[in-house]
C-alpha cells in the first residue's frame, strides 16, 4: 500500500480541434431532408465560420484526453489548505440535476415555484440552526460576496444609529478577502497581529477598539488553522464600544455541530457552500456564500426575503432598512440544492462527525510530519495545519520545490506561501473525506521529498519530472501568458 499514486505513461498528447480537422469529416449523420431546399440569404452564406470537421471518435478522444490532463478531487488527494477540497457525494449532484430543479425558471413566479421556495426557506433554517443565528440570506455568490453583504449590513447599522464609523479591525490571520471587502464599504483596515500562540489576544483588540471603529472581522478558525479561543472576550470588548463582530465562517468545516458562531459573540457570519456544503470548489464554477445574522442585523438583510405563510412561500421585497438586492433573482439555486441534499443526507450527527474527522485528519498529519517539516505553531490545530520550509532551507530547498515534487508523487500540492504570517508556509487541509491509507501515502511522499532535500537538493530544484510540463517559468507565465493552443 506504500506505492505512491503518481505515475507516468499513457498521458496523451493532444492537438487542438482545428489541427485535427479534416475536410468532410463529420460526427453526425442527418436524415435526408423532407422539405424543399431553399437558398439562404447571401449575407448569411458569405462568411461561414471555419469550424473544425471531426468524427465522433475524434471528439470523444479529444475531450477525454484533455480531462486526463486535469487533476481533481475525484482523481486524488487535494490537500489545499484554506479551500476545503473535500469529496462531494455524487447523490447531491444527482438531486441538483433533477428536471424540476435544473429546469426551474426564476420568472415562473412564486405561485409556480413553491418547491424551490420551500427548499430555499428550509435551507435558510438549517444553516441558521447550524450556525446559531436567527436569519440567513442565500443570495451572495461567493464567500467574498458574503463578506461584502455582511459589511454593507454593518455599515447600514451604523448609519441607522446616526453616526457612521470609519475603521475596521482586521487581524493578520484573516483571509485576504476580508480587508478587500471592508475597503469596498469605505472602511480603513486597522491591522493587528495575533499573539504568540497564533491567536488574537483581547488586550491587542482593546488597544485599538474605539468609537470610530465599526467592528472587527475575525476568521475563525483562523488561517493558521487555529481556533480563536478568546473570541467571546474580544466580542465583549468590541460590543462595549458599540462595534459589531463579523465572523468569516468559510472554515465552518472544522466546527459544524460543535461551535455555533451565533452563540459566541459574532453578529454576522458568511459560509461557503462551495467549501463545506458539497459543491465542488475550484475550477471557477459558481459559488454561494450565504450570510447569517442575529436579530439586530436582520432588518438590513438583502431583499428579496422568503417568507412562509401557512403552507405557502413567497418573496418579499418591501423592507425599509434593507441593503437592497445583491444578486439577480435569489442567488445560485443549484448550489443550494446540493447543500440541502447534503445536509439532509448527513443529518446533524453526520455533519458533526464530518467536522470531527476533518480535525482528526489534520492533527494526524501535523503530528506525523512534525520534525520532517518545521511546525511554527506546535499546538492542536483545527481542520488544517501550517508547516514551513525552515528545515529544508539549510539545503536551499524551498516550499515551492517540495510542492512541485509532490506532483511527481501524484498529489495536488498543499497551499503554499499562505497564510502570509508564516514565511514559506506549507498549509495542509486533508478534509474528512480522505482515508487513513491515502493520508499515509501523502505523509510518506512528504517524508521521501524531505529526504531528497537532504541527499540531492540540486536535482530536487528542477522538479517535477514526470508531469506533462516540468518546472514552468512562473513569472513569464504571468507576464506573457500564451493563451492559444
Ligand atoms: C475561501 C475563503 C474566503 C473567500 O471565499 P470565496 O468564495 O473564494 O470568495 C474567505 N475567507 C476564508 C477564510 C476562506 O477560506
Amino acid at each position: 500500500m506504500n506505492r505512491h499514486p503518481g505515475t507516468s505513461g499513457l498521458i496523451f498528447n493532444e492537438p487542438n480541434l482545428w489541427e485535427k480537422s479534416r475536410r468532410g469529416r463529420c460526427a453526425i449523420s442527418l436524415p435526408k431532408a423532407d422539405v424543399d431546399r431553399v437558398e439562404l440569404d447571401q449575407n448569411l452564406t458569405e462568411e461561414a465560420p471555419e469550424l473544425p470537421q471531426l468524427s465522433e471518435l475524434d471528439v470523444v478522444r479529444h475531450y477525454t484526453r484533455l480531462s486526463q490532463w486535469n487533476f481533481g478531487v475525484d482523481s486524488g488527494m487535494y490537500p489545499l489548505g484554506s479551500c476545503t477540497m473535500k469529496y462531494n457525494p455524487k447523490t447531491n449532484e444527482v438531486q441538483a440535476a433533477r428536471q424540476g430543479f435544473a429546469a426551474a425558471h426564476p420568472l415562473a413566479g412564486d405561485e409556480y415555484s413553491q418547491g424551490a421556495l420551500k427548499l430555499m426557506y428550509n435551507l435558510e433554517q438549517y444553516l441558521g440552526s447550524i450556525t446559531g443565528f436567527d436569519a440567513v440570506t442565500l443570495q451572495p455568490a461567493a464567500g467574498a460576496h458574503g463578506e461584502l453583504a455582511g459589511m454593507l449590513m454593518i455599515h447600514a447599522f451604523h448609519a441607522k444609529k446616526g453616526k457612521q464609523r470609519s475603521k475596521i479591525i482586521i487581524p493578520d490571520t484573516a483571509h485576504g478577502t476580508n480587508p478587500a471587502s471592508a475597503s469596498l464599504c469605505g472602511y480603513e483596515s486597522i491591522n493587528i497581529k495575533s499573539g504568540k500562540n497564533g491567536i488574537l489576544e483581547p488586550e491587542d483588540v482593546a488597544a485599538v477598539m474605539d468609537e470610530d471603529t465599526a467592528g472587527i472581522m475575525v476568521t475563525n478558525p483562523n488561517t493558521l488553522g487555529l481556533f480563536e479561543s478568546n473570541i467571546k472576550e474580544i466580542a465583549d470588548i468590541v460590543h462595549s464600544k458599540g462595534g459589531l463582530v463579523y465572523g468569516d465562517g468559510a472554515n465552518m468545516n472544522a466546527i459544524m455541530g460543535i461551535v455555533k458562531p451565533g452563540e459566541i459573540g459574532i453578529d454576522v457570519l458568511h459560509l461557503n457552500l462551495h467549501k463545506t456544503f458539497s459543491t465542488p470548489h475550484g475550477g471557477g464554477g459558481p459559488g454561494s456564500g450565504p450570510v447569517a445574522v442575529g436579530k439586530i442585523l436582520e432588518p438590513f438583510l438583502p431583499v428579496p426575503r422568503i417568507v412562509k405563510e401557512l403552507d405557502s412561500y413567497r418573496f418579499v421585497v418591501n423592507r425599509p432598512d434593507t441593503i437592497g438586492r445583491i444578486h439577480t433573482f435569489y442567488g445560485h439555486f443549484s448550489i443550494m440544492v446540493r447543500a440541502y441534499s447534503y445536509i439532509l443526507s448527513m443529518g446533524a450527527k453526520g455533519l458533526t462527525d464530518a467536522s470531527k474527522l476533518a480535525v482528526l485528519n489534520a492533527n494526524y498529519i501535523k503530528e506525523s510530519l512534525k520534525g520532517t517539516l518545521n511546525l511554527p505553531y506546535d499546538m492542536p490545530c483545527m481542520h488544517e495545519c501550517v508547516f514551513n520550509d525552515a528545515i529544508q532551507k539549510e539545503n536551499h530547498i524551498t516550499t515551492m520545490d517540495m510542492a512541485k515534487r509532490l506532483l511527481d508523487y501524484g498529489f495536488h500540492p498543499p497551499t503554499v506561501y499562505f497564510p502570509l504570517v508564516i514565511e514559506g508556509s506549507f498549509m495542509v487541509e486533508p478534509t474528512e473525506t480522505e482515508s487513513k491509507e491515502d493520508i499515509d501515502q501523502f505523509i510518506d511522499a512528504v517524508k521521501a521529498i524531505a529526504k531528497e532535500a537532504k541527499q540531492d537538493p540540486e536535482t530536487l530544484k528542477n522538479a517535477p519530472f514526470l508531469t506533462k510540463v516540468t518546472r514552468l517559468d512562473e513569472v513569464a507565465a504571468a507576464r506573457k501568458p500564451c493563451l492559444r493552443g
